[in-house]
């Protein structure tokens, strides 16, 4: 092994420039050349490559985003353009690749290990801590902290104006950032994808505790359960306070890692440097009851399930 490569694809998270800096300064501590490919899977089809030094990661630990870029690129699902790839990384004499990214990257870099023969070690990179075989993924716990913060504001204006607020989070299929903001924001309901959403059984619930002499509610939501701003309306209509949706969005994706995602992603780069030397291929990285851990891609995407973390729902009801 003498020259290696590094992307990021899929959906941004904060901690992914920690994550480059680890395995290209651990790669450099190897004695390895280091490249950074530029805009995912995409750059690397343009060829949009170039040599990294220690220098070209100076100063990027405490930013968000990815200096390298992001890009969605459908067409790497279609066969004849990873071969395109794997010439393109050959033509470099790179002989191994790490990507950091969610479940479509780590597809995408597993299919150019079996197909190409092409060494892949895959690094946890989403907001959304949704990726199997690991308790946590690099930017999880920084969009955590936004979206508390953004909640306690909220709850600084709903209480003064006894208004219900529904904040919507980011998640995709996985409640663990909505139940632990839950928590943490002290919420009085979370709506969460693994539980059925009943618009019914909420506004019973919150006009129950209207008539006990609530106030105002803050109302945690995942992603894509329901048009928030329609179950604004339907709130507001039958329990009579003012009803607010906030979608935080993108907001969730931005801002400067928190320590444990600087830490976490630090020591997945330099793990994921150590099985390409140890000659692993078509892994991904995860951390698990502290440990660093690998699995085959595959087998972490399609046997292994997060767990639902049914605990921590049941203690945001219980102190709601
Ligand atoms: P994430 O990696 O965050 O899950 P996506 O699902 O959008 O984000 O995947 C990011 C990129 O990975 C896609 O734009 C595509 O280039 C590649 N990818 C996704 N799914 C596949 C697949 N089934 N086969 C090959 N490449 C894929």
């Amino acid at each position: 092994l003498k020259k290696i490569a590094v992307l990021t694809s899929g959906g941004d998270a904060p901690g992914m420039n920690a994550a480059i800096r680890a395995v290209v300064r651990s790669a450099l501590a190897e004695g390895l050349e280091v490249y950074g490919i530029y805009d995912g899977y995409l750059g690397l089809y343009t060829n949009k490559i170039e040599k990294l030094n220690r220098y070209s990661v100076s100063d990027i630990i405490t930013k968000g985003g990815t200096f390298l870029g992001s890009a969605r690129f459908p067409a790497f699902k279609k066969p004849e353009v990873r071969a395109k790839c794997a010439e393109i990384l050959r033509s470099h004499g790179i002989d191994a690749l790490v990507v950091i990214g969610g479940d479509g990257s780590y597809t995408g870099a597993k299919l150019l290990t079996e197909e190409h023969g092409f060494p892949c070690i895959g690094l946890p990179g989403t907001i959304d801590n949704d990726i199997p075989g690991t308790d946590y993924t690099i930017g999880y716990q920084t969009a955590l902290e936004t979206a508390v913060d953004a909640i306690d504001r909220l709850r600084d204006t709903s209480s003064s104006h006894h208004r219900i607020s529904i904040v919507e989070i980011m998640g995709r299929h996985c409640s663990d950032l909505t139940v632990s903001a839950a928590i943490a924001g002290g919420c009085e309901y979370a709506i969460v994808p693994e539980v059925n959403f009943s618009k019914e059984e909420l506004i019973q619930q919150i006009e129950r505790s209207f008539q006990d002499g609530k106030h105002h509610a803050l109302i945690v939501i995942t992603e894509l359960i329901t048009d928030v701003h329609q179950l604004a309306k339907d709130i507001e209509a039958r329990v009579g306070n003012e009803t607010r949706a906030t979608v935080l969005g993108h907001v969730q994706r931005g801002g400067s890692p928190c320590a444990f995602d600087r830490i976490l992603a630090s020591r997945m780069g330099a793990y994921a440097v150590e099985l390409l030397l140890k000659g692993e291929k078509g892994r991904c990285v995860g951390i698990q009851r502290e440990e660093l851990v690998h699995h085959d891609i595959i087998e972490a995407i399609d046997k292994m399930r997060r767990p639902f973390k049914a605990e921590l729902l049941e203690v945001s009801k219980k102190l709601f």
